[in-house]
């Protein structure tokens, strides 16, 4: 890791800003410590429900991973099977330090190895389809996997396709970049701020008009190179636009007006009623549209995509999309979005990014997920009533520039519940830049695990 955080450096004597006392700090890592431990204890001191129950859980992601960990603590004779495709496990929320250029590639890559629980059968192959009348995944290699209990889990289809005249390959050259595209675009997208500032220019950051995961990731990858840019002293060089679809840029009032007054302060143009439609990458050019299908084409040096994004097309194909309302566009597994029980299959569950809840969609929401879905599927087994609630729990640190960040966290109810109330967690500060650096990262790969879960 390459922290260079201006006060946040692991090196640097611990500079308290903001008001904040050392006390605070340590009443900090000490909370952080303490909202770990209150968390969902770590099943295996409890004994094991008995079951030979067959339990398929597809994608061995953030949630698919902490999932089978759980169930493999909470029950006993169980015959669990990840269907996971990849050798990889990415770190998702390190991206943005990627893009910061604190973080390098292997500090957000991991080998699935080490995470698939022992006990836990491990089918590397993708999910090609599923019937759920007959109980039974077919993968793309061609196996059957029968099942009793379904927990699905295989996160978001990132429909780069859907935007005309851009291919995956694009992206990393010409000033066309994506942080969620992967680690290695992460990275480009860094170098390529880097050259946007020798050479000046229009940089461009977009919004789909679909649900996103991290909402709060497009906004930290602007504030992110604004600052980059403003470090090396080639600020005046750049125009910076947030093009978004009409409405808030945060789902959040309070939050919604920070990042407004701060893109006010830092001279980012807000574009409201602008979705991406297409790009010339060659041209660097890209097309527009605002709510009346209006089109306008305008230049770019940099552009920063955030595609369009929906559930993998097998989730609607399998009968378990959602079928009415906003969100039946996008495909997503319907779930009661309390149980996170499938709204017409009993046996199936859902977990993480996939499922049709109004918000989520972080991989702290998965830290909640990960005991209400193996809990409730577990209640199921047992022939009772689903027990454990979600409470719709959203957060991430969103990073205002490299070195600060507000740490952001609320519920359905839209409202901030946050860990710390003794500090006002949506204020800027260096505190909550360390916690995303220094500690959220050990508490991921523990919530692999199984453990910490909240
Ligand atoms: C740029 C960026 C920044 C982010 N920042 C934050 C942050 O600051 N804080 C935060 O909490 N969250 C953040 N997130 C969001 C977080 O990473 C996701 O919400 C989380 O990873 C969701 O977990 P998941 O298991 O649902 O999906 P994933 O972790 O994406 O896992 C899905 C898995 O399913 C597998 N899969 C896909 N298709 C199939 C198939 N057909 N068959 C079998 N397996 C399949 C995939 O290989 C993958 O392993 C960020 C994400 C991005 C991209």
């Amino acid at each position: 890791m390459t922290d260079r955080n201006k006060a946040g450096s692991s090196k640097a004597p611990l500079v308290l800003r903001d008001g904040l006392s050392r006390r605070d700090f340590l009443k900090l890592t000490g909370g952080l410590t303490a909202a770990a431990a209150v968390g969902s204890a770590p099943a295996a001191a409890q004994a094991g429900v008995q079951t030979r129950a067959r339990i398929v859980v597809l994608g061995g992601g953030a949630a698919g991973l902490t999932v089978a960990a759980r169930l493999r603590d909470l029950l006993d004779g169980a015959r669990i099977t990840v269907v996971e495709p990849s050798e990889t496990h990415h770190y998702q929320p390190g991206w943005t330090l990627v893009a910061a250029g604190t973080y390098s590639v292997s500090d957000v890559t991991a080998r699935n190895e080490h995470y698939i629980p022992r006990g836990v059968d491990w089918k590397k192959d993708y999910v090609a389809a599923v019937d759920p009348e007959s109980q039974v995944v077919e993968t793309a290699g061609g196996d059957r996997l029968d099942y009793d209990f379904l927990v699905v889990a295989t996160g978001i289809h990132l429909d780069y396709e859907a935007i005309e005249g851009l291919e995956r390959a694009d992206i990393g050259q010409n000033g066309l970049t994506s942080i969620y595209a992967g680690p290695e675009q992460a990275r480009h997208a860094y170098e390529q701020t880097q050259r946007l500032g020798e050479q000046g220019g229009v940089a461009r950051f977009t919004i789909p008009n679909t649900p996103i995961k991290c909402a709060g990731a497009p906004i930290k990858a602007t504030l992110i190179a604004e600052d980059l840019l403003r470090t090396a002293g080639h600020r005046d060089r750049v125009d910076f636009h947030y093009h978004v679809r009409e409405g808030a840029l945060f789902s959040v009032e309070r939050f919604d007006g920070m990042v407004r007054d701060i893109y006010g302060e830092r001279g980012v143009g807000i574009e409201s009623g602008s979705v991406l439609q297409g790009v010339e990458p060659e041209l660097r050019r890209a097309t527009f549209v605002d709510g009346d299908g209006n089109r306008e084409t305008v230049d770019y040096d940099y552009l920063h995509v955030v595609p369009p994004m929906r559930a993998h097309d097998w989730v609607r194909e399998a009968g378990l999309a959602v079928e009415d309302g906003s969100l039946a566009e996008g495909g997503w597994l319907a779930v009661d979005d309390q149980t996170l029980q499938h709204a017409r299959y009993p046996n199936v569950f859902g977990a993480g990014d996939v499922v049709d809840t109004a918000i989520g969609k972080t991989a702290s929401t998965v830290r909640a997920h990960g005991s209400v879905t193996p809990d409730n599927l577990v209640s199921v087994l047992q022939d009772r009533e689903p027990q454990q609630r979600f409470d719709g729990y959203t957060s991430c640190p969103l990073i205002t520039e490299v070195g600060k960040a507000a740490l952001v966290e609320f519920d359905y109810t839209l409202e901030e519940v946050p860990t710390f109330g003794f500090i006002d967690q949506g204020q800027p500060s260096w505190m909550w830049w360390r916690l995303k650096v220094h500690m959220i990262k050990p508490l991921y790969y523990n919530m692999l695990r199984g453990r910490y879960l909240r």
